[in-house]
């Protein structure tokens, strides 16, 4: 496959006011003595280090962490400080988890140390396995399974004529994401919620388990949080509003997004006699897991009885803030941010991430040593308590929301790394801008470029029609933004253009959120070597660099309007789909088909008939687009002929500030309808899959919840944010053409 990319088109060439300059005539720039400068050893001994104690969210250690990384960068020359916020952050204070019938069995509930991993007995600084943000309770039920308990799969359970009414609901992790569980199971009826992780996902069925391999153990659980992040992520008790000491608060029991029913994770060692003592049909093959059973659906006799109890208390978050002052544009901010506590020990996540952005900080205090002095301002942020609920970047935007709206030109986000590809998602505008990036950075073990093996995949990865798209295209397509970590406030919240990147894809573990988690499992499993490590910090710094000293920042239209057009077609094939498929569906149910083709012995329950769809008319997001790619292209060209200039930056300052506040124009001031604390138009977490992206959200969602009445109205508003981008780009074009 790698001979194959000999291929693969040439680089693209550009010519604009965004080329890095040069350090001196004839030295090499700043940004490449930065890839030079970053050294893996650094990134390897600032991970063991913060790593070695369990560093969760109000824990000593989380606090001598922001304090090490603090002192760290005063060491390296920033300015820095902590800025602290009170969240509200449940811990448990009683699990209990037992089968009351037709057998007993009591769950062990314990991930145990193993003896070559040296942190894995931490017992007393370690969170026990459970669910933040689940509410208390003591329920009894039968149990029921719902495989990874999305919308869908409760299809799946009413043909089969099951409730789950007054039922403790079993769900495998996967798929969605695990927040969703629980909501989709109240709203079903269901009075608790276990999520397992099932071993044909992430333990023996993928390969050999940890200490002999990377996969989960039988006893390994994942911790997480289940707050119906998809309303609005951050302290529930201070929605919209930084959670300072003197923020009003709801109180915890009108915070709408804490669980309606209790929820706990299990391994699947204590899974398994649980979904053994089910009866009822078999399951259709696709839910089926790797358990030595016959999985079922139940309910049967199995009853389960779950008690959960937790400590609401306020609890500190200590955000590392650290900034290196703009000599030109002091006014203009690149920020970037990973986050700093763990569930555990947490070497993976975030570490794997915050190891080289601490390294970025370090030798970009070097460079400063050395004579360069940022254009820009650079604010390097480590984020507290991102895995609760993206906490810590959530209420520090929420307090800074106006300043980040004025001054902030972008938001490169990082959450853990590992080996392989480059994978970056974010701001269409900042697609081209990143593929340079790619372009000089070189794969550690490859030697290739990263853009090359990251084009080549997509290549090898795109549907067979699909191929020739992705090789004529100048720029290895990148993609869109859900949820799922520390960007969500900046771009979706405020409109800040924002990126995530990571390497990955070559390595699969399955200790995800446990105690294994750890410095032991990384060097043996993952990054071995943190070259990959050193990649991250090489991206990101050069990403930061060009960001910071750009004379006009690197913001290409014409690759966001040439995506945007890709979700309206996606759009209209998925009404298309729809129709087709409730039609098809209407007519079997008319005709007899399903009654027909009932097994009389096992009968399953007939759908009833549907309206079929309206056609919608997508015609206003099309001229939308229409005009926007116009203006974009405009825009470019604008650019390349600037490029020949070289205008002074009191004139260049307010055409920056304006490219900065381009993305603010796919803002609705008013927000998602039910969540509006969302109010970026174009992206959005799903409300139904928690971190998987929903390109123009409102639309997309009125299509997939038969909301249909709804859909005109989405479409006006979608339609009417792409032309307020189109005439923002329009004044930005003239700006730039005035430039004598
Ligand atoms: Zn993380």
């Amino acid at each position: 496959m790698l001979r194959r990319s000999a291929l693969l088109r040439a680089s693209f060439v550009c010519a604009c006011l965004t080329a890095a300059p040069a350090a001196q005539s004839g030295s090499p720039s700043w940004d490449a003595r930065l890839r030079d400068a970053t050294e893996a050893s650094n990134i390897r001994a600032s991970i063991e280090r913060l790593s070695a104690h369990p560093h969760h969210v109000g824990s000593p250690y989380d606090k001598a962490n922001a304090e090490w990384i603090l002192a760290h960068f005063k060491e390296w020359g920033w300015d820095a400080e902590i800025e602290s916020f009170s969240v509200l952050f449940p811990t448990p204070t009683e699990r209990l988890l037992e089968l009351v019938s037709p057998t007993r069995f009591t769950a062990k509930l314990e991930e145990p140390a193993v003896p070559a991993d040296s942190t894995s007995d931490q017992k007393s600084e370690q969170l026990p396995t459970y669910n933040a943000y689940s509410i208390d309770g003591d329920v009894t039920g039968p149990l029921v399974y719902v495989n990874y308990g999305r919308p869908e799969d409760y299809e799946v359970l009413e043909r089969y004529g099951i409730s789950v009414k007054g039922a403790i609901v079993l769900a495998r992790y996967g798929e969605s994401w695990r927040g969703i569980k629980p909501k989709v199971a109240a709203e079903h009826g269901a009075v608790g919620c276990l999520i397992y992780s099932d071993p044909k996902d992430d333990g023996f069925g993928a390969g050999e388990v940890f200490p002999r391999g990377p996969m989960r153990p039988p006893d390994g659980a994942q911790r997480g949080s289940v707050m119906d992040m998809p309303v609005y992520p951050g302290d529930p008790l201070t929605p919209g509003v930084g959670a300072t000491a003197d923020a009003k608060r709801l109180a915890v029991k009108d915070a709408p997004t804490l669980t309606k029913i209790p929820v706990m994770p299990i391994s699947y060692e204590d899974a398994q006699p649980l979904l053994a003592s089910l009866t009822g049909p078999v399951v259709p093959p696709e839910w089926r897991g790797g358990l030595p059973i016959t999985y079922r659906f139940g309910p049967g006799e199995g009853r389960a009885h779950l008690k959960l109890a937790f400590s609401w208390d306020q609890k500190p978050l200590y955000d590392v803030i650290a900034r290196l002052r703009g000599s030109t544009y002091p006014d203009q901010w690149v920020v970037r941010g990973n986050h700093h506590d763990a569930w555990v020990n947490g070497a993976e996540d975030p570490l794997s991430g915050l190891g080289p952005m601490l390294e970025e900080a370090r030798v970009l205090g070097e460079l400063r040593k050395q004579g360069w002095s940022p254009k820009r301002t650079i604010v390097y942020c480590a984020w507290d308590g991102e895995e609760p609920a993206l906490l810590g970047s959530t209420e520090w935007a929420e307090t800074h929301a106006t300043e980040l709206q004025q001054h902030a030109v972008a938001y490169l986000n990082s959450d853990g790394n590992g080996r392989g590809f480059l994978q970056a998602e974010g701001s269409h505008a900042l697609e081209h801008f990143i593929n340079d990036v790619a372009r000089d950075i070189t794969d550690p073990e490859t030697q290739l470029t990263v853009w090359k093996r990251a084009q080549a995949r997509a290549i090898d990865r795109a549907k067979p029609e699909d191929k020739e798209k992705v090789r004529a295209r100048a720029d290895w397509r990148i993609g869109a933004l859900g949820s799922g970590s520390d960007y969500t406030p900046f771009l979706q919240h405020l409109g800040i253009p924002s990126l995530n990147i990571a390497y990955g894809g070559e390595d699969s573990s399955g200790i995800y959120h446990s105690i294994y988690d750890d410095f032991y499992f990384y060097t043996h499993f993952l990054d071995t070597d943190f070259a990959y490590g050193r990649t991250l910090a090489q991206t990101g710094g050069t990403a930061v660099i060009r960001l910071a000293d750009a004379d006009l920042l690197p913001f290409r239209y014409a690759n966001l309007a040439d995506t945007v057009r890709t979700y309206d077609e996606e759009l209209q094939q998925l009404v298309k789909k729809k129709r087709d498929e409730i039609a098809e569906r209407n007519r079997a149910i008319a005709d007899g088909v399903f009654a027909a083709i009932n097994d009389p012995r096992r009968p399953k329950v007939v759908p009833k008939p549907e309206p079929v769809p309206p056609t919608l008319d997508f015609t206003p997001i099309s001229r939308s687009i229409e005009v926007l790619t116009r203006r974009a292209v405009a825009l470019d060209e604008a650019r390349a002929a600037a490029a020949k200039k070289s205008p002074p930056a009191a004139v260049l300052g307010p055409i920056n500030a304006k490219i900065a506040q381009s993305e603010q124009q796919l803002l609705e001031a008013a927000g998602l309808v039910h969540r509006e604390w969302f109010k970026h138009l174009l992206y959005a977490p799903g409300f139904y899959t928690g971190y998987g992206v929903k390109t123009m959200p409102g639309v997309r969602e009125a299509i997939e919840q038969a909301q249909y009445q709804a859909a005109p109205a989405e479409i006006a508003r979608v339609s009417k944010a792409l032309e307020r981008e189109a005439s923002w780009l329009d004044s930005i074009a003239k700006m730039i053409n005035a430039i004598k």
